[in-house]
Formats: C-alpha cells, structure tokens, sequence
C-alpha cells in the first residue's frame, strides 16, 4: 500500500484529442492532463457500477486511478439502460396505474379525466439518468480519478491502450487493470431486433408510443418488470416462457406460484413451457411461432411490440485478453480466483463479466473488495448473502437458500411463513398481497433463506441480507424490536414462525 501511494499516473497521447462537446464534464480534467507523462496505480476498464464504485474506491484508498469508458455517459448498463431507467418507469407507471385503476376509487381519491403524458413520463426516467450519470464524473474529480472516454484494450499485462474518438489513442502504463466491462443483450437466434417492433430492454425503456399488444420472450426478472411498465400503461402483455415457471433464476417455487398469480389478477398473461420458434414483422404487426415445450403443439401469435428478454451475456469484446493468454469460459465469462485476478496476476476482473449473478450490487462489493486486496487487504465475499429483487407490484425479493435448494442438498429446516394480509401497516396501505417465507437449520436455528412477496420487499430484504451477514438465528431476529406499524412485522413474524412454530398475529 505504502509503495502504491507515492506512485503516478501515466496517460500518454498518442496523438491530439479532438474534444467532442456533448462528453461530459469528467473529460474536461482529463484534456487537461493530455500531455502530461504519469503511470497509474490501477487502470479500470468500464464505468458501470462495478467499475466507477472500484474506480473511486482505489482513488480513496491512495492509488493513482485511471478509468477508461467507451461510452459517451458513465455508469454502465445500471445506469443508462438498467437498474434505473427501468426503476424509474416502474415506480411512475405505478402511480399511474393507481390513479387510472380503481385503486384510487377505493382510497377515497376520485379523480377526472386521467390521462397518460408518455413523453413526460419518459422525461422523468430521462431526468434522474442523466443526473446519475452526470453525478460519477463529479465524483471522478472530486476523488481524483482521471476519467478516459475511449475504447479499452488491454496491450500487455501493465498497460491499456485507449482508442479515442477522434482515430487517435492514448495509453495507460498501470501496475494494476481491472476488467469491468460488464455484458450486453444476449441476442435470440434469428430474432433481429430493431429497437422499434421488436425490441430489447433498451428498446422497451424508450418506446414513443403505448402498444397494444406486447409478447414478452422470457418471464425474468427484466421482461417482467418491463411487462409489468407497459401492462400498467394500457399494453396487453403475454410473457412467453420456456420454463414451467416465472421469476428467472434463484426465486423460490412457492413464492415464483404466489407472483404468477398476482400478475395475472393485473392482467398480464402466461404461456409457460413454450418455446419461440421465431419472429418476422408482418403488415405492421409482428408474427410469433410458438410451440409447447411438453405437447410440440405449434401456435402463431401477433403484437405490435416484441420484447426480446432472453439474458445477458459477458461484454468482452476486442480487450485483447485472447493475445495475453486469458481463455473465457464456456460462458463467455472471465475466470477470476478468490481475489478476482485472472491468470495474469496484474490483471483483475470483476462485475457482470466474471461468475456470479449479474446484478449492480454484486458487481460494486465485488469492485471494492478487489481493489482493497491490491491494496494488501483481505478480499471476502459471501455470495449466499446477496440479495434478488424484482421490482414489480408487488416487489420479489430473497436471499439465501430456496426450499428447493435445501431439499437438493438434505438440509433438515423449518419454515416460518407470514402474509401481508394479517399485518397492521399492509392492511392500512390496502396493499396486502404477498407473504414472508423464512427458512432456517432445523438442529441450530440458523437463517437459511428468506423469500418475500410483498409491498417494500426490496427494503426489507436488506435487513434479511444483514441477519444472514451476522450468521443470525430466526430467534434473534425475532427479538429485535421492530417499528409499528410497519410492514416488516411481518418479516418479524415469519421468524418468530420459523424458531417458536407460531407467529402473534396469524
Ligand atoms: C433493464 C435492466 C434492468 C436491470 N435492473 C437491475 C436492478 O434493478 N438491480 C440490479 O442489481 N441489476 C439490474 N440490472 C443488471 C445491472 O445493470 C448489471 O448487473 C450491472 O450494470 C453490471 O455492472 P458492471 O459494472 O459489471 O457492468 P456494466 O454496467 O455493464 O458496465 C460496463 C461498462 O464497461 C464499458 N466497457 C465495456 N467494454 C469496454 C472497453 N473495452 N473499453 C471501455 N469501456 C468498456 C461499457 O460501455 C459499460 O459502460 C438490470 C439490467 C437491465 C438490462
């Protein structure tokens, strides 16, 4: 640590950087470094959430810090065309929808003529991602981490070589590389998406009008959170789902059952264990083959949107990593060891494009701890302790263990279970749909898992990830006092349920 400290950053230009005026602030600082000679602590190669949150850590922790971002904006897929676009339309279309539906009825609220502005509301999602992202460079310049617009490619094992906009390039000599460079839209075989009928994610952030009918491939998390945005606007959606079941990855049986059906009382359809044969634009609609998974009986079906929502895969292209010698593995991910160096001990790899789930939080604790073991610290994660939130209405969240993973490996457990219709600030709010599920060591009382459906979920799992942090027992969750009337009484109960066999209140 104290060797890294006194050393510099080096940004040599190759040639003369032509400033293009709709890069952000960030760049400004850094053209005024054009021509000076440095050599860097740490070169991070990606702005996203695993990248900038590495990039400022390492700064703070006294290392000389580079990041390098080929788009015009920080912030990664999170911020730009992810956790936060979507997060913002989620929560705005949900206003809607109460004031539309007669939820508002109910409340005693009756209001006129509601009406959708569509380009206001996507001025809001506009709004709050570009002052996020134009949030990273100021904290670029505050911690002194030189932000670099350009493409990255990895030329040795110390050093980064930067192709600018302007044809020219510049190169960082860094002790250190860090590979943040996430993952993309995983692309359906013969299915091309235009942004427009047939879209991505991307696509779905920022549609000009309400379709009609929209056709979902895949009922993840992503298409059903997009799903659940246009559903709520007046868009008749059906998710088309390979699996016999919705939530994607990691979601509980029991709870994934309890969300389908929530959905479907708000109008979005299902057709699991199908499988998309293909998609073509047809007349100005857009034909769907569809066929069974379980009978092989073949459908067509028509939308004027199709959401193409089949994952995301690692980004790594043209980084140089075949000619150092660094093989992905068969999914296209970086191989990393418990300190996220790949092969080459001067390079490291974090976020998105390395194992694990693709989620920002991951890929930030993932960012911090790996440049505090370069700084000469421990490096720890424990993978069973990070969260999964859907954020629908209501959200989906868990942690830890499902029951099906505990069946899989013979754990002996308990289940505590508590719904939202028997507690106090859920029946206030008239928004009781959902339950808490708490799963815990049968002999030791440990928490093994927790599974939420319900309103708050995605705050409420946090004190879950805590007590799972701490090794916690259900028993001392229950025994923390917990705020009333609040909904996480009911997480409160579902412990009590799981260590004493009965809740208070159910
Ligand atoms: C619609 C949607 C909603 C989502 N919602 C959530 C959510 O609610 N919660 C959650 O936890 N996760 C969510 N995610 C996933 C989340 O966005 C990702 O897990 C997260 O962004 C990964 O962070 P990262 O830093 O690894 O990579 P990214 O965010 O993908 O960032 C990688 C960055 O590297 C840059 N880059 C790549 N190659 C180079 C190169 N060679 N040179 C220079 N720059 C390069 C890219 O331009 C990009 O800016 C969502 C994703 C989508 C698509």
């Amino acid at each position: 640590m104290q060797a890294l400290v006194g050393s510099r950053i080096t940004v040599v230009a190759r040639g003369h950087l032509k400033c293009s005026t709709s890069l952000t602030s960030g760049l400004a600082s850094v053209n005024q470094r054009r021509n000076a000679s440095h050599d860097a602590d740490v070169c991070v190669i990606g702005s996203g959430p695993g990248g900038y949150v590495a990039a400022i850590k390492a700064a703070q922790l006294g290392m000389k810090t580079v990041c390098v971002e080929k788009n015009l904006t920080y912030g990664g897929t999170c911020l730009n065309v992810g956790c936060i676009p979507s997060k913002a339309l989620l929560n705005n279309s949900h206003y809607y929808h109460m004031a539309k539906s007669k939820d508002f009825l109910e409340r005693g609220i009756e209001v006129d003529n509601v009406r959708l502005n569509l380009e206001k509301l996507m001025g809001a999602k506009e709004k709050a991602v570009t002052a996020l992202t134009g949030g990273i460079a100021h904290l670029f310049k505050n911690n002194k981490v030189v932000g670099l617009k350009g493409y990255g490619k990895i030329t040795s094992p110390n050093e980064v070589t930067v192709a600018l906009e302007d044809g020219t390039s510049d190169v960082v000599k860094a002790k250190n590389i860090l590979i943040a460079t996430g993952s993309e839209v995983t692309p359906f075989p013969g299915i091309e998406v235009d942004e427009e009928e047939i879209v991505s994610s991307t696509g779905a952030l920022k549609l000009s009008k309400v379709p009609e009918k929209m056709i979902l491939i895949g009922a993840g998390v992503i298409g059903l959170e997009l799903g659940s945005v246009w559903s709520r606007l007046g868009t008749q959606v059906t998710a088309v789902e390979f699996l016999d079941s919705i939530g994607g990855i990691g979601i509980d049986a029991e709870i994934s059952k309890n969300f389908q059906r929530i959905l479907t009382k708000q109008g979005i359809k299902f057709k699991l264990s199908t499988k998309v044969l293909s998609a073509a634009k047809e007349g100005g609609k857009v034909k769907v083959s569809v066929e069974g998974v379980k009978n092989g009986k073949k459908e067509e079906m028509e939308c004027d949107t199709l959401l193409v929502c089949v994952g995301r895969r690692p980004y790594t292209a043209n980084l140089g990593l075949e000619e150092l010698g660094i093989e992905k593995d068969t999914k296209g991910r970086i191989p990393v060891n418990s300190r996220f160096q790949t092969v080459i001990p001067s390079i490291f790899a974090i976020g998105d494009c390395i194992h694990g789930p693709m989620l920002a939080h991951k890929a930030e604790d993932e960012g911090i701890v790996c440049v505090e073991g370069i700084a000469g610290g421990p490096v720890h994660i424990d993978y069973n302790c990070v969260p999964s939130v859907i954020y629908t209405h209501p959200e989906v969240a868990w942690v830890g263990k499902t029951e099906e993973d505990l069946k899989a490996e013979g754990i002996e457990y308990t289940v505590g279970k508590f719904p939202f219709a028997a507690n106090s600030r859920a029946k206030c709010n008239n928004d009781t749909d959902g339950l808490v599920k708490v799963l815990a060591d049968k002999h030791t009382d440990r928490m093994l898992g927790s599974h939420i459906i319900g309103p708050g979920a995605g705050e409420m799992i946090n004190e879950a990830a805590l007590a799972m942090e701490y090794g916690a027992s259900c028993e001392d969750v229950a025994r923390v006092c917990h705020a009333h009337p609040t909904c996480s009484e009911a997480y409160r109960e579902a412990n009590l349920a799981a260590y004493f066999g009965k809740s208070i209140n159910f």
